[in-house]
C-alpha cells in the first residue's frame, strides 16, 4: 500500500516536473540541461520509462537551439523506431520538426510538426501539445508565402491558456507577432506586443531576449523607436534567453535603431560587440548579418577600407553559414541511415533468434510462443499435429550426416508447401516438426495424411540413390481444458501409437 502511494506521489511529482520542463524551454535555458538530466534519472529510477524519454528530449531540444544539432537530431531519430512509446514518439517529432527547422529544412521540418500534433490525444499531457501546437504554427507559417495563416497561432493560443504557463502563451504571442511583422500588419502585430506585455507583467515574467528583439523590430515599425530603444537597453542588462542567438538579434537591432537615429559610431560599437558572440557561438548567419551592417555603417562615416574588408568577410561568413548548414544536414543524414541501419539489425536478429539455422523455420522457442498465443485467443477450431521421421539415424549411418541434413531441409520445404498456407509449422527440434492448424480434426488429419503422403512420394534419390524416407504423425484437436503441456503430450502419445504401429502412418483423436 505504503509503496503504491509512493510511487503514485513520485509520478505525480515527475509530471508536474515535466510541464515546469517544457515550458522552461521558453523562457531560460540556464541550468536546463541539467535539470532535465535530473528529471530523465529521477523518471528512470521510478521506473517511468516514458518521462525518461522525455526527459532526454528536452535536452535534444536544448542542443538544437544552441547549435548541436548533429547531438539533438540523432537522439530524437532514435527515438521513433518501431514500437516506440507513442507520446516519446510525438515528442521526437516535434524535436525533429524544431532542429530541421532551424537547420533551414523546412519541408522535412512541417512534415514533422504534423506528426507530433497527430500523434497525441486529449488525454495526453497538455504541455505536449501546447508544445506541438506552438511548433505546428510556425512550420505551417513559414512554409506559406504572403498572408498569415493564424488558426493554428489561435489554436496554439487556446491551448497556452489554457495549460496557463506565462513562458509559453508569451511564446506562442511573439511566433505570431513576428510573422505579421513580416507581412507589414503592423497595427495586428502591436495589438500581441500588448498582449505579451501584459503577460509579462501580471505573470511577473521578464520577456527573454528572443521576444524583445521581436517586440522592438514591432515598436520601430510603429514608429515608437525610442520605446524599442528602451526596451532592448534593459533586456541586454537582465533579459534571459533561450537560443543563443537571442542577445545578438537584440544588439543587432539596437545598432540599426543608433543607426537610424545618426549614432553611426554607437551603431559600430554594439555591431563590434555583437561579433564577439556571433564569433565564438559560431553563429555563422547572425554574424553575416552584422558584418553587412558594419559595412553599411564604415561606408556611411567615409570607411571605405573598412566597409570593404567587411563585405569581404560577410561573403565568407555567409558561404560558412551554407556549409556548415550542408554539412549539419550531412550529419543528419548519417544519424538517421545509422538509426535506420540499428532498427533494420534489431529487426533481423530478432527474426534470427526465433528462427532454426538449418530449416530457417520457427525454432522451438517460436513454436512455444505461438501456441502460447493462439490457447490464449481461443478462437475457432485449432489442431497440433506433431511429425517425427522414421528410423531417420539409419538414414544418417547408411548416408551420412550431411544428407540427413538435406532431408531435414526437404522436410521442411514440403511442410511449407502442404502445411503453411492453412497452418504454421516448425521445427521442434532434431528430426521432429510441429503443425498448428486452425481446423478441426477432421481437416486437421486429412491435411496431415497430405502432408504423411507428400514425404512418402518424395524423389529422395535425388539426394542419394535409393533413398526412402517416411514419418509418423500424431494430431489432436484443441479440447476446453488443455493447456499447452497436455495438447502436445496428446498429440505425442499419438505418434508414439503411430510409431509402435509400424511408423508411416497418421494417428488423430
Ligand atoms: P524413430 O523412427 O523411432 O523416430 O527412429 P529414429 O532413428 O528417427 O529416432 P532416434 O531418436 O533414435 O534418432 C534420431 C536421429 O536424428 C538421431 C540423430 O543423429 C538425428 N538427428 C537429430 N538432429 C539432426 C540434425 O540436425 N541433422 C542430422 N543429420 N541428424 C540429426
Ligand atoms: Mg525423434
Ligand atoms: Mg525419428
Amino acid at each position: 500500500m505504503v509503496d503504491t502511494a509512493v510511487r503514485a506521489d513520485a509520478r505525480n511529482h515527475l509530471d508536474e516536473e515535466l510541464v515546469a520542463l517544457v515550458a522552461a524551454v521558453y523562457a531560460s535555458h540556464e541550468g536546463l540541461a541539467e535539470r532535465a538530466l535530473a528529471f530523465e534519472r529521477a523518471a528512470a529510477e521510478a521506473g517511468d520509462e516514458r518521462n525518461a524519454l522525455l526527459g532526454r528530449l528536452v535536452r535534444a531540444d536544448i542542443d538544437n537551439r544552441n547549435g548541436r544539432w548533429a547531438e539533438g537530431l540523432q537522439t530524437a531519430y532514435a527515438m521513433l523506431h518501431e514500437g516506440a512509446d507513442r507520446v516519446v514518439a510525438a515528442h521526437a517529432h516535434a524535436v525533429l520538426a524544431g532542429g530541421l527547422w532551424r537547420l533551414g529544412d523546412n519541408a522535412e521540418a512541417v512534415e514533422h510538426a504534423f506528426q507530433a500534433d497527430r500523434l497525441l490525444t486529449e488525454d495526453d499531457p497538455l504541455c505536449l501539445r501546447v508544445d506541438h501546437a506552438l511548433i505546428l504554427a510556425i512550420q505551417v507559417n513559414d512554409q506559406r508565402m504572403g498572408r498569415v495563416s493564424e488558426a493554428e497561432y489561435r489554436w496554439a493560443q487556446e491551448l497556452a491558456e489554457r495549460l496557463g504557463e506565462p513562458d509559453m502563451i508569451v511564446g506562442n504571442l511573439n511566433n505570431w507577432a513576428w510573422g505579421l511583422l513580416q507581412n507589414g500588419d503592423i497595427p495586428a502585430a502591436m495589438a500581441l506586443v500588448h498582449r505579451m506585455f501584459a503577460v509579462s507583467t501580471s505573470s511577473g515574467r521578464l520577456l527573454n531576449t528572443n521576444c524583445v528583439d521581436t517586440i522592438a523590430r514591432i515598436l520601430v515599425a510603429d514608429g515608437q523607436t525610442a520605446r524599442a530603444a528602451e526596451i532592448l537597453e534593459t533586456a541586454l542588462v537582465e533579459a534571459p534567453s533561450t537560443d543563443s542567438d537571442g542577445i545578438p538579434a537584440c544588439l543587432i537591432a539596437m545598432a540599426e535603431i543608433k543607426r537610424g537615429a545618426g549614432d553611426v559610431p554607437a551603431a559600430i560599437e554594439l555591431l563590434e560587440r555583437c561579433r564577439k558572440t556571433t564569433i565564438s557561438n559560431r553563429l555563422a548567419e547572425m554574424d553575416a548579418h552584422a558584418l553587412r551592417l558594419l559595412a553599411d555603417c564604415h561606408a556611411e562615416t567615409g570607411d571605405f577600407e573598412s566597409a570593404y574588408r567587411e563585405m569581404v568577410e560577410f561573403q565568407d561568413a555567409w558561404t560558412r553559414r551554407r556549409s556548415e548548414q550542408s554539412e549539419a544536414l550531412t550529419l543528419v543524414t548519417q544519424a538517421r541511415f545509422a538509426v535506420d541501419e540499428a532498427r533494420r539489425n534489431s529487426e533481423h536478429f530478432r527474426k534470427l533468434a526465433e528462427r532454426d539455422p538449418l530449416t530457417g523455420m520457427w525454432n522451438r522457442r517460436r513454436c512455444d510462443a505461438h501456441l502460447a498465443a493462439r490457447l490464449e485467443a481461443r478462437s475457432g477450431p485449432f489442431s497440433v499435429a506433431i511429425l517425427d521421421l522414421d528410423h531417420f539415424k539409419q538414414v544418417n549411418d547408411t548416408y551420412s550426416h550431411a544428407v540427413g541434413d538435406d532431408v531435414l531441409r526437404q522436410v521442411a520445404a514440403l511442410l511449407r508447401q502442404v502445411a503453411e498456407p492453412v497452418g504454421r509449422s516448425g521445427r521442434h527440434g532434431g528430426e521432429e516438426f510441429v503443425v498448428y492448424l486452425d481446423a478441426d480434426r477432421d481437416t486437421s488429419a486429412r491435411l496431415c495424411e497430405r502432408l504423411r503422403l507428400a514425404i512418402a512420394a518424395y524423389d529422395w534419390s535425388s539426394l542419394a540413390p535409393g533413398m526412402h524416407v517416411t514419418t509418423s504423425i500424431g494430431v489432436t484437436e484443441l479440447r476446453p481444458e488443455d493447456d499447452s503441456r497436455t495438447v502436445l503430450a496428446r498429440a505425442d502419445s499419438h505418434l508414439y501409437t503411430a510409431k509402435n504401429a509400424g511408423r508411416n502412418r497418421v494417428i488423430a483423436d
